[in-house]
């Protein structure tokens, strides 16, 4: 049986977590798709540390899931000569495991810290003095025997990373000398990762098919490599030779529920919510979540960026409101009330 037999379509948490291959991650800048304002910066400031001798100022990356953060931290890293060491926020329980992991450290090595804004607080206290004087301030005893104890580490460079910058308290932001945050791919960008892909899979693709590749995957590499793995195999079940054409990926993406704008099942339950549900918001977060049964975390994360970038949904200080495009797409009228909300909306931008 196919994967894809017995399962109509992926959702975004399968789309995001599939986290990737490894095989096809780039390796340099150069190869690295896009961002060429995060990328020319980073090349600066690696240049700069390199000539100097020096660690790299501590970076934050941020924005959503699966846009190359992690592809990028170790870029970094690659670009400096010097090792990383990869660990995540919810990983890390005790300050002693972080203790161990930067007294492991080798002068100007990075240590790679994924999903920070989920470090527990106790441990990002450990992290400051870290961060700034390079020290460990280690306390022995309890009560009034206690004593504290200053541990010197090697420079080293912190790489965090997060979808939600808004998260991260300020005395730990403040501590990054560097912050960039990444933005959705455009369709051209799209189509060069896509294309790199398939030739490292030795997998044939039309250009046009990867066009249409490119356009449904919510302007996310991670998602656009996993459809083209999907689309791979739509070709080898349905097409002679297995090649990759317009008409095998448009099937295939259909077939999956994903549709021409790359809005899966999640995406148009959280619309249909939004605007059939609700009249169109103002909707809060969690009363949202709870209608369609999912994790308020997702939604913020996965579902909404792309809504907000396709200008289908607004975040307001009252809620979410689902805008004209959101109407037209589900082909539904908005309310009185609701147009009302939308000429109010459409004044105020
Ligand atoms: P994040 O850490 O932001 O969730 P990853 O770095 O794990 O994202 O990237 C997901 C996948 O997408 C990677 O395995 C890589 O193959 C691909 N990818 C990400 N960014 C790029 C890029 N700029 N160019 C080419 N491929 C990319």
């Amino acid at each position: 049986m196919n994967e894809y037999d017995g399962k109509k379509f992926l959702t975004n948490k399968e789309l995001i977590e599939d986290d990737g291959d490894i095989s096809l991650r780039p390796k340099t800048f150069d190869e690295y798709v896009g961002q060429d304002k995060v990328k020319a910066n980073l090349k600066v400031y690696v240049e700069a540390a390199k000539r100097r001798g020096e660690a790299l100022d501590h970076v934050l990356l941020y924005g959503p899931p699966g846009l190359g953060k992690t592809t990028l931290a170790h870029i970094i890293a690659a670009e400096l000569g010097v090792e990383i060491k990869v660990t995540s926020g919810p990983g890390i329980e005790r300050a002693a495991n972080l203790a161990s992991l930067l007294t492991n450290l080798q002068e100007r090595d990075v240590l790679f810290l994924d999903e920070i804004h989920r470090l527990n607080h106790a441990i990002e206290e450990v992290l400051y003095p870290a961060m700034e004087d390079f020290s460990l301030d280690i306390s022995t005893g309890k009560g009034a025997g206690a004593t504290s104890l200053r541990l010197p580490l090697g420079k080293f460079t912190l790489i965090g990373a997060t979808t939600r910058a808004g998260m991260l308290t300020g005395p730990l932001r403040d501590r990054f000398g560097v912050i960039c945050r990444l933005e959705p791919y455009t369709r051209d960008d799209l189509v060069r990762i896509i294309r790199r892909s398939a030739r490292l899979l030795k997998i044939e693709i039309a250009q046009d098919a990867a066009g249409e590749l490119a356009s449904r995957s919510r302007g996310t590499p991670r998602i656009a490599n996993r459809l083209l793995k999907r689309v791979r195999d739509f070709a080898e079940v349905y097409n002679v030779g297995g090649a990759i054409d317009l008409g095998i990926t448009v099937k295939a993406l259909n077939d999956m529920e994903i549709d021409p704008l790359g809005l899966d099942y999640n995406d148009v339950k959280f619309l249909d919510a939004l605007i059939n549900k609700f009249g169109g918001g103002p909707t809060g977060l969690d009363t949202l979540a709870a209608a369609i049964n999912e994790d308020s975390g997702t939604i913020e994360d996965v579902i909404e960026p792309y809504l907000i970038q396709l200008g289908f949904v607004a975040r307001t200080p009252r809620g979410r409101i689902a805008l004209n495009s959101a109407y037209e797409h589900l082909g539904v009228k908005p309310s009185k009330k609701a147009a009302e909300q939308l000429s109010f909306f459409d004044g105020a931008k």
